[in-house]
């Protein structure tokens, strides 16, 4: 795909650094406060002088003590120029979203909002929890935030054998997907079924669509596909369908406990996305179940 030189999102937050533990400003912040109730200005000041000892000597960062209150510190990374260029390749993919889906939007009298993207290592605070590189990439709709772990595509391309800058923008714009969901309501409708029977049903629909809405991402910028790049994105869809996935770590597929639909039924719904280029063109809830 090509992408050097175009425009970049500015819905990129860089959390490689983020650790899970609470503190930083909102403990000296804290301090501070404990201190004023039990000791007064005098100890307030007290505490302001051994802050300001502490500053000088490197061991407070001023800015936690000004910018509010963070949840967690994020300290800057180490990263490889590969993991660089891959930031800088989602954060183009994340921008070609917003145009798609700006417009597509407004083309049906509505108006989009656009996600935030969180890349992240190890473990990330979310809206919806604590989360752990081990669980993929995912769409938090409390904060309407994406989250990825950048190692995630390390894994796509050797364990699941999807390789290619494609393939990667395939998984981002699915989780985009979910998000248009989101902004529709029809996540929404689908959770409030959670605890039925044939929910599994419900939540397969949800995926087939997201990916499906993938597909009309894809099909909006083609003219920035390279030979090749559409079978990548269709081995990513093959390599992470529930019976493939399943397959690798249970030896064998339980078609009632899928939930993101067959290798074959994803390819099917990207492309058909791929084709139309539609946003109102992949309902995958009136179909009966055995034709999805
Ligand atoms: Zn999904």
């Amino acid at each position: 795909m090509k992408w050097k030189g175009r425009r970049s999102s500015e819905n990129v937050q860089d959390r490689r650094g983020q650790s899970l533990r609470a503190g930083g400003g909102a403990g000296i912040l804290g301090l501070l406060l404990n201190v004023s109730s039990r000791f007064g200005i005098k100890g307030i000041l007290a505490a302001i002088v051994v802050v300001g000892v502490l500053w000088k000597l490197g061991v407070v960062d001023p800015a936690q003590l000004l910018g509010g209150a963070p949840q967690s510190t994020n300290v800057p990374v180490q990263a490889s120029a590969e993991e660089q260029e891959r930031l800088g390749f989602v954060t183009v993919v994340l921008a070609d979203t917003e145009d798609v889906w700006h417009a597509e939007f407004s083309r049906l009298g509505a108006q989009y909002r656009e996600p935030q993207l969180a890349v992240f290592r190890s473990g990330v605070q979310t809206g919806c929890g604590a989360a752990s590189a081990a669980v993929g990439p995912f769409y938090c709709p409390a904060d309407g935030t994406i989250y990825i772990d950048l190692g995630f595509y390390d894994q796509l391309a050797r364990a699941l054998g999807a390789p290619g800058d494609f393939a990667q923008a395939y998984v981002l714009a699915h989780e985009v997907g979910h998000h248009v969901q989101t902004l529709l309501g029809t996540s929404q409708k689908v959770q409030a079924m959670r605890g039925r029977p044939d929910y599994n049903e419900y939540s397969v629909r949800l995926e087939l669509q997201a990916d499906y809405y993938a597909g009309v991402w894809a099909h909006h910028s083609r003219r920035y596909l390279e030979p090749g790049d559409i079978e990548e994105a269709v081995r990513a869809a093959n390599a992470i369908g529930d019976d493939a996935i399943q397959g690798k770590t249970r030896g064998e597929a339980l078609p009632h406990t899928f939930t993101h639909g067959t290798s074959e039924q994803r390819m099917r719904w990207f492309q058909r996305g791929l084709q139309s280029g539609l946003l109102d063109g992949g309902d995958t809830f009136s179909l009966p179940y055995q034709q999805l």
